[in-house]
């Protein structure tokens, strides 16, 4: 199936969830935004809709300052909602802000280079076929059972519990190198999404601490930064699983709680640990998770439903949840427009977070 394939829209589908005005436009002087898909040449996959005056004024920004994010399109459910969000979050100020981000499929893209992007997990190669494969064959039998609507949470929550430690030993008994992850990094299909740079050096500027989540593990997700971006962000923590080498290299343990994703949220933020310019480093630890403390404005990034749980744990005042929906677009878009305030399609670039982002940090007015 094509990148293509996936992406396309139903405009009758779509129209409805939007807000519309049933005659001109709020603001004449901006014409209703119309967004096309990024990947097909496709005139039928064109819609458009009339958004708030405020909105507006922030997408027209938007789109003069990064018309790159004009090949994309952006679902906003209640823009009078959002506009009170952000108003309340950029009055509390940028010592109030904290950002949460999933990793694979949010901070990275979808598609890379015309086929479907990897995740940290899912790109390790363990230099040893026997054990690659008995990895993929728990993915098999777990995954479903993950994704079963008719397994309450608690039993899935034993289960992931189980999976992601007979994988953790696997990789143990098989032997798992540094070397072997530095390989896997190098060959795989795996890349930011465009503007996550930008953003994370606004974030970084501004003193606006990122925890990014994820039930991968953080040394593959240190090593993809390390490869791709050839730098760390002292703002940044991970807060995922993390691995413990001998001398040689050698994969001896796994450190603390095993992260999955039933709680790769802020009740977890005690295993928040930076990012680090060499492997094999470690530094202890915030086990306090006082780079987040008092905290209590959030903007939160992932690409699917679950990832809002990762506010769990933060007596939050002000949350704006952006979802990346990036496949299936049709049958999931009511689903996540409800849930997220804002909703990128099409494997969006980052730039909407990045002018969001801005926008919550500007002067008041
Ligand atoms: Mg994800």
């Amino acid at each position: 199936m094509t990148p293509c394939a996936l992406q396309r829209i139903n405009p009758t589908t779509t129209l409805p969830l939007l807000r519309r005005t049933a005659t001109a436009p709020l603001f004449p002087s901006i014409p209703p935004f119309s967004f096309l898909s990024s990947t097909s040449p496709s005139p039928h996959l064109r819609f458009s809709f009339s958004l708030s005056r405020g909105v507006a004024h922030a997408l027209h920004k938007t789109r003069c300052l990064c018309s790159k994010l004009s090949m994309s399109q952006v679902v906003v459910r209640d823009p009078d909602v959002l506009e009170r969000k952000k108003a309340s979050i950029r009055d509390a100020g940028p010592g109030k802000l904290q950002v949460i981000a999933d990793f694979d499929g949010t901070l990275t893209k979808y598609w890379c280079n015309g086929v479907r992007g990897q995740t940290s997990h899912s790109l390790l190669q363990q230099g040893n076929a026997e054990y690659d494969a008995k990895r993929q064959a728990l993915y098999e039998y777990y995954h479903p059972l993950e994704i079963s609507p008719t397994i309450p949470i608690e039993e899935k929550t034993k289960l992931m519990e189980e999976w992601w430690e007979k994988t953790h030993g696997l990789l143990i008994e098989g032997g798992l190198t540094y070397d072997a992850i530095k390989k896997s990094v190098a060959d795989a299909s795996i890349t930011f999404r465009d503007g996550v740079v930008q953003l994370f050096e606004f974030l970084e500027e501004k003193d606006i601490p990122v925890v990014i989540f994820s039930a991968g593990l953080a040394d593959i997700i240190e090593e993809v930064f390390r490869q791709k971006l050839h730098r760390s962000f002292k703002n940044i923590k991970i807060v995922s699983n993390r691995m413990q080498f001998d001398e040689s290299g050698r994969l001896v343990a796994f450190k603390g709680k095993t992260i999955h994703v039933f709680n790769k949220n802020e009740h977890a933020i005690d295993m928040a640990a930076p990012i680090h310019d060499k492997f094999g480093s470690s530094d202890s630890p915030d086990v306090n998770g006082t780079f987040v403390k008092d905290r209590t404005n959030i903007v939160l990034l992932g690409d699917g439903l679950g990832d809002l749980g990762m506010s769990d744990g933060v007596s939050f005042e002000h949350r704006i949840a952006v979802g990346f929906l990036n496949s299936n677009i049709e049958k999931s878009l009511k689903d996540y427009s409800e849930a997220f305030d804002i909703v990128f399609l099409n494997d969006a670039p980052m730039w909407g977070v990045v002018d969001l982002v801005s926008e919550l940090c500007s002067m008041k007015q």
